[in-house]
């Protein structure tokens, strides 16, 4: 896709607050600092949309960035972030989880660093992703750091510990290069054909439906495991 436009649409903090026009929804999540608004930046050629973070953690909002009147790319904030109180942890983790368990994206990008092994948390994510049924694709960030023959290992380890299909391993991307970045519009537009008529704009006696589990959502990537799991604050 070419971006010709893009602009901050919402910043949203309650499932009130949704947008429900129905145009396809591609959600950006990661650890706090693992390059989530550099990527976002790049993808979209713009330099400073998504702010890079100095306080990794502060914001407490999902960004739905309209890109060329078509699709939304969703800011979510990074996790992982000791010192947002717990409590506000598990209020947000309810928000998300009713984001994604509802509507929700219609594929789901997971950064994990490429210099260091996903953690206890992006394994969590992962899992729920593909138990909720979310698509979801696991890109490595900051691919520029490492060497082309260091990448590869990265690239597979990162996969197993992930629990991806030996034959789907993460896409190594980078901000600063821009390598992988056209390889990961193909998946984004992708999946934005695959939404090929937008809702109906609930009227406004809607009852929440649009926040249901939806059926259309098919992982990916690997097969179904129990939908038991929840992910941590
Ligand atoms: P966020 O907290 O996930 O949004 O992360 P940022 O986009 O703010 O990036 C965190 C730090 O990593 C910043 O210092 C960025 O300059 C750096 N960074 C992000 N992406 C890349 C990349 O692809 N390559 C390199 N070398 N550094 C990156």
């Amino acid at each position: 896709m070419i971006v010709t436009s893009c602009c901050l649409k919402t910043s949203v903090q309650s499932a009130g607050q949704l947008p429900r026009d129905g145009f396809p929804q591609i959600a950006f999540m990661g650890r706090s600092n693992v390059g989530k608004s550099s990527l976002i930046n790049r993808l979209l050629g713009r330099k400073g949309l998504a702010r890079t973070s100095k306080t990794p953690g502060r914001t407490r909002a999902l960004h739905f960035f309209l890109v060329n009147g078509r699709c939304y790319f969703v800011d979510l904030p990074g996790y992982g972030y000791a010192k947002v109180p717990r409590p506000m942890r598990e209020e947000w983790k309810g928000f998300v989880e009713s984001y994604l368990e509802g509507r929700g994206p219609d594929l789901a990008v997971v950064l994990t660093d490429a210099r260091r092994p996903p953690t206890p948390l992006d394994r969590e994510l992962v899992d729920w992703l593909r138990a909720a049924g979310v698509p979801h694709t696991v890109v490595l960030t900051k691919a520029d750091k490492l060497s082309r023959r260091e990448l590869l290992p990265a690239s597979r380890q990162a996969g197993a510990a992930l629990g991806l299909p030996s034959d789907l391993p993460p896409l190594p991307v980078s901000a600063v290069s821009g390598d992988g970045v056209p390889a990961l519009w193909r998946t984004i537009d992708d999946a934005c054909s695959r939404r090929r008529s937008p809702e109906p704009v609930p009227s406004s006696d809607d009852d929440g439906a649009s926040h249901r589990p939806n059926p259309r959502h098919q992982a990916l990537t690997t097969p179904e495991i129990p939908a038991s799991r929840r992910m941590r604050p």
